[in-house]
C-alpha cells in the first residue's frame, strides 16, 4: 500500500487550489483525475489550431484587491496570469430584444449605480436599494475574507430569501429587474430559486470588474503544474478511486484505484460532483436523510455552445465586451428547462495569435437542460445517433440567426469550427449530468461541504460554496482550514502574506 499525507479527487481549479495548499503546508499529495489531462473546466482545446475555452470565459475579482486576485496572490499565481479586462464602460452589454433597448453596464459599483440611475430615472431608491444590500451582504460574508475563512458567519437573512422576492419588492419595472437578473448566467438559477445572498457574491465582483485571462485558463493551469514541480505532489491522470477500503471509527482506511492499487491517506478530498461524491461512499456508514439530501439537488443550467471565429475587421460585434441577448425579459422562463421559446445567448470574445495570425475567436453560450438531451442521454461522445447529429446542426442554425439578428457581421462572416451540448460536457468533464455549474444553489440548500459522514473525507469544488472559478476556489479554501486545522491554515495564508507581502485583509 502506498501512503500519502492527503489524496485530492479531480484537477478542476478546485482540486489543484486543494493540492496546491496541502503542499504548500509540506505535505505529500496524490491528485487524481479521471480524464487523460489535467484542468477540468481550465483546460483548452483547439479547433482548426484556435484555442478554446472549455469552461472559464471571464471572472470578476481580479483587479487588485479583488477576491481572485487575494486568492491567486496566496497561491503565489497572481504574476504568472495576466488579465485582460473588459471595457470600462462596457463591460457587461444586455441587449433586451422584446424591448429594442441596449443597456451597458460599467465597471465598478458607483459607475454603475449612476448607470442604472440614468437609465431607470424613476427607480433611483430602487437602483440604491438593490446595490447597498449586495454591498452589505459581501461585506458580512466572513468567507470573503481568508483570515476568517470558515469561522461560522452571522446569519444573514439574504441566505433564505430568493433573489425574486428582494427584488420583487424593490421595483415593478420589467426591464430594470431583467438588468439585476441578468448575470443569473454566471450561476445557472431562477430568479426565485436562488439565494439572494449567493447571487450578490457572484455579482459583486462582476460588477466591480470583469476580465479573461490571457491564455484563459490554461495560463493559470500552467502555473499550478510548475508549482507543484518543486512540491511533493504526484499528480495522476486517467485515475480514480474504484472503491473504498475498510471504514474503522469512521475512518477510511484505504482505497483500491481503478489500476487495483492501494493506498491510503489522512485524509481525501473530493472536489467533483456530489452525486459522484454519493456513488464513492459506502451505503452502511450513510444516515437516509444525508442521501436523501444529495439525491435531491438538481443540476443548474448547462449550456449549448458553438465555438466560430468571426472573420471581419468590425469591432461592433466583438469589442471588449461580454454581451448578452435576452429575447424575453422573463428571467423565469429564459432559465426553465420547459421553455420553448428563444433562448438567451451570452457572447463572448477572444483574440488569438496562433504563428503571428490574430484570429476573432467566439464562444457563444445558450442555457440548456438535460431535458433538452433526453433522447441521447445513454450515447457518450463519438458514439452519438444520427438524431442527435441533427439536433446539434438545427441548435447552431438557430445561434447563427440569433447572432445574425444581433450584428450582421454574424451572418456574413462568422465561421463555425464546432459546438458542444451538455452531453459534451457531461463526457469531457466527468459531470453527471454536463451542467455548467454543478447543482443548482438554491435558497435555505443545505450544500455538500466539508466533513463527510466518513471523517477522514472532505467535499470541496462548485457545489460546495459558490458556483464559478472564484467560488471553486473558495471553496478549497474553506475545506482547507478544516483539513490543517484553524492554527496551521492561518500560519500558511499568514507566511504566503507575509512572503508576497499583500495587504492584510487578504
Ligand atoms: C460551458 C461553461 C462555461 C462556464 N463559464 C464560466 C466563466 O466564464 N466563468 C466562471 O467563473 N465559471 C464558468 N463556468 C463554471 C466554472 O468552469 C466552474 O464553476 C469551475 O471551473 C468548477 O471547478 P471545479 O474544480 O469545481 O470542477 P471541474 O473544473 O469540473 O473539475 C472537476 C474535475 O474532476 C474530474 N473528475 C470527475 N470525477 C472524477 C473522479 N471520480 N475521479 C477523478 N477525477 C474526477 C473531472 O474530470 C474534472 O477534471 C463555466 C462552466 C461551463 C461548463
Amino acid at each position: 500500500m502506498t501512503k500519502y499525507d492527503h489524496i485530492v479527487v479531480g484537477s478542476g481549479i478546485s482540486g489543484l487550489t486543494t493540492t496546491l495548499l496541502l503542499a504548500l503546508s509540506g505535505h505529500k499529495v496524490l491528485l487524481l483525475e479521471k480524464a487523460p489531462r489535467l484542468g477540468g473546466s481550465l483546460a483548452r482545446f483547439t479547433r482548426k489550431g484556435v484555442p478554446f475555452d472549455t469552461g472559464f470565459h471571464f471572472t470578476g475579482g481580479l483587479i487588485h484587491g479583488g477576491l481572485l486576485y487575494r486568492l491567486l496572490s496566496t497561491l503565489g499565481l497572481f504574476d504568472a496570469v495576466e488579465p485582460l479586462f473588459m471595457s470600462a464602460n462596457h463591460a457587461h452589454r444586455f441587449v433586451l430584444e422584446s424591448e429594442d433597448r441596449i443597456i451597458d453596464l460599467p465597471a465598478g459599483i458607483p459607475h454603475l449605480r449612476q448607470k442604472l440611475k440614468d437609465e431607470f430615472p424613476a427607480e433611483q431608491n430602487a437602483v440604491d436599494g438593490y446595490l447597498d444590500r449586495v454591498i452589505r451582504v459581501c461585506s458580512q460574508t466572513v468567507g470573503m475574507d481568508l483570515n476568517l475563512i470558515g469561522e461560522s458567519s452571522p446569519h444573514l437573512e439574504e441566505e433564505t430569501i430568493s433573489l425574486k422576492s428582494v427584488v420583487d419588492g424593490l421595483t415593478t419595472d420589467p426591464i430594470l429587474k431583467s438588468v439585476v437578473y441578468g448575470l443569473g448566467m454566471c450561476y445557472g438559477v431562477k430568479p426565485s430559486e436562488v439565494s439572494f445572498a449567493t447571487h450578490a457574491r457572484v455579482c459583486f465582483d462582476l460588477y466591480e470588474s470583469t476580465a479573461r485571462l490571457r491564455d484563459g485558463g490554461e495560463s493559470l493551469l500552467q502555473a499550478f503544474e510548475q508549482a507543484f514541480r518543486k512540491l511533493d505532489v504526484e499528480v495522476r491522470c486517467n485515475s480514480w478511486i474504484a472503491e473504498c477500503g475498510r471504514v474503522t471509527d469512521r475512518r477510511v482506511e484505504s482505497f483500491i484505484l481503478n489500476n487495483g492499487q492501494e493506498v491510503s491517506a489522512e485524509a481525501t478530498i473530493l472536489t467533483i460532483h456530489p452525486n459522484q461524491i454519493l456513488q464513492l461512499l459506502p451505503r452502511e456508514h450513510l444516515s437516509r436523510a444525508f442521501v436523501d439530501r444529495v439525491e435531491s439537488f438538481e443540476p443548474s443550467a448547462g449550456f449549448f455552445t458553438v465555438y466560430g471565429l468571426l472573420e471581419d475587421e468590425s469591432d461592433t460585434a466583438f469589442g471588449g465586451t461580454i454581451v448578452s441577448l435576452f429575447p424575453s425579459p422573463d428571467f423565469e422562463s429564459l432559465l426553465d428547462p420547459g421553455y420553448r421559446g428563444d433562448p438567451a445567448l451570452v457572447i463572448c470574445g477572444s483574440t488569438e495569435n496562433v504563428r503571428g495570425v490574430t484570429h476573432r475567436a467566439i464562444t457563444t453560450f445558450e442555457p440548456s437542460f438535460p431535458s433538452h438531451v433526453a433522447a441521447w442521454k445513454d450515447s457518450r461522445t463519438g458514439h452519438r445517433p444520427p438524431g442527435y447529429a441533427e439536433y446539434k446542426a438545427g441548435r447552431v442554425e438557430a445561434i447563427r440567426r440569433h447572432l445574425g439578428r444581433y450584428d450582421t457581421s454574424y451572418t456574413d462572416c462568422f465561421r463555425v469550427l464546432d459546438s458542444a451540448s451538455i452531453l459534451t460536457y457531461r463526457d469531457y468533464l466527468h459531470s453527471p449530468e454536463g451542467s455548467a455549474y454543478g447543482i443548482k444553489q438554491k435558497v435555505g440548500q443545505y450544500n455538500l461541504i466539508g466533513k463527510l459522514p466518513i471523517r477522514n473525507l472532505f467535499a470541496a469544488g462548485q457545489s460546495a460554496l459558490l458556483p464559478g472559478i472564484a467560488g471553486a476556489m473558495m471553496s478549497s479554501f474553506f475545506v482547507m482550514r478544516s483539513v490543517l486545522g484553524k492554527d496551521s491554515f492561518n500560519r500558511l495564508i499568514a507566511s504566503a502574506r507575509s512572503m508576497r507581502a499583500l495587504p492584510g485583509g487578504a
